[in-house]
């Protein structure tokens, strides 16, 4: 069947497999094959997951890393960057200003650090918020590797969802885009995302788009390999340059900025496509590299939004790439605007939601949020 073919019948409701070579062929397309995959994709979003738009607010607690990833402005060698820790007093008063606000599900995120205050802290605030508020909230971890032990004490704490990006699905691309010191090991990492699934973590991952070297079919096989794992949760978003890593001094080697939100949009439609039921995030690098990334992200398949909640003195300090601004904002207008946004586009923030996968529940959404009939209401909205 040809491609086209194919995602008209995905459209109207059919079956139709899209294998390796479908899936790198519609990433190589030109511009025209834009608009019938993200309409199959939208139409396999709404018969799913629906318009509904789920928020994590995002608390960056440290930006200390023993790694060295060659992408990312956090590595321990990039030694202009001032380091931080925020206290766990701060943390737990950014994740209350977004309790206030309405927020249910928070993401804690750092560099990967393994000693013992780092592991006690995050325990301390999970244990925090379960005894806060118990099952009314989600906590998501995005820490790094980190060992069996240390992931069944955060799970015990109150931890349910991590996420861990595979970066990349292929080894040899893997072994360029990291120093080979023992440190940074692709089997590793696989190892440990199959722990967080074991240990009955909901479990997400992901993959950097447009990096030096990336072909085609190479994300195609990140595509098929996220499938395979079964994750629940995705957050894929494009490699923005950083002059102070390693990576920048091949950027001629990568594709145009345009080309990697375009190729990032075609990974989220056919991830859709692949996996109907999974939460997948408009990341904050594609927003970063297109004003509108947040709609298009979800406009290609994206149900997930994550509005930032660390405090504006160490947010320019996150960073991982060049170009994160930092505009002095409240939550509650933060995510006004937002939902304004996305409710001119037919879809519907619902911030009080935690927002479980489907994939994980198996349960189909049952929310209403007010003047709205609950999804649930709808068999035939439910694959
Ligand atoms: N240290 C943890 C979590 C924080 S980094 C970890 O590595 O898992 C979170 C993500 O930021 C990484 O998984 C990587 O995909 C992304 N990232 C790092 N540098 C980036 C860059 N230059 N451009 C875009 N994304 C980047
Ligand atoms: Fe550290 Fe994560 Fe950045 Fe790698 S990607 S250097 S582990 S913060």
């Amino acid at each position: 069947m040809l491609l086209e073919e194919g995602l008209a019948v995905i459209e109207g409701g059919g079956e139709a497999v899209l294998g390796r070579d479908d899936l790198a062929d519609c990433l190589r397309r030109g511009p025209s094959v834009d608009e019938p995959l993200f309409r199959a994709a939208s139409a396999v979003l709404s018969r799913t997951v629906g318009p509904w738009v789920f928020v994590r607010g995002i608390v960056e607690m440290t930006n200390a890393c023993r790694k060295n990833c060659y992408y990312c402005g956090l590595r321990s060698d990039h030694s202009a960057l001032p380091r931080y820790s925020m206290p766990f007093e701060e943390i737990a008063a950014a994740i209350e200003s977004g309790w206030a606000a309405g927020l249910r599900s928070f993401l804690l995120q750092s560099g990967e650090l393994l000693g013992e205050p780092h592991i006690a802290l995050v325990e301390k605030v999970l244990r925090w918020a379960d005894e806060s508020w118990g099952d009314s909230v989600r906590m998501v971890l995005s820490t790094g590797e980190l060992p069996r032990a240390a992931l069944e004490r955060l799970k015990a704490a109150g931890g349910g969802r991590y996420l861990l990006r595979i970066e990349t699905s292929d080894p040899v691309l893997y072994a360029k885009l990291h120093p080979r010191d023992g440190l940074h090991r692709f089997e590793e990492r696989i190892q440990c995302l199959r722990n967080l699934r074991k240990g009955g973590w909901q479990a997400g991952s992901g993959v950097l788009i447009g990096v030096p070297w990336q072909t085609e079919e190479s994300l195609a096989g990140d595509l098929l390999f996220l499938r395979d794992f079964g994750i629940d949760m995705c957050g894929m978003g494009p490699w923005i340059e950083h002059s102070g890593t390693p990576l920048y001094a091949s950027r001629h080697e990568a594709p145009s900025r345009e080309r990697r939100v375009s190729l990032t949009l075609r990974m989220i439609a056919l991830l859709r496509i692949l996996m109907p039921d999974i939460n997948l995030s408009a990341t904050t690098a594609l927003q970063t590299l297109t004003p509108t990334g947040l709609e298009r992200g979800l406009a290609a398949g994206a149900n997930v939004f994550m509005p930032n909640l660390t405090p504006t003195r160490y947010r320019l300090d996150y960073n991982l790439y060049e170009g994160k601004t930092v505009v002095p904002d409240r939550i509650e207008d933060v995510l006004d605007r937002m939902s304004a946004r996305c409710a001119a586009m037919g879809r519907t923030v619902v911030p009080g939601e935690v927002g479980d996968p489907l994939h994980f529940t198996k349960a189909p959404p049952v929310y209403s949020p007010p003047g709205e009939e609950g999804v649930g209401d709808h068999d035939d909205q439910v694959h």
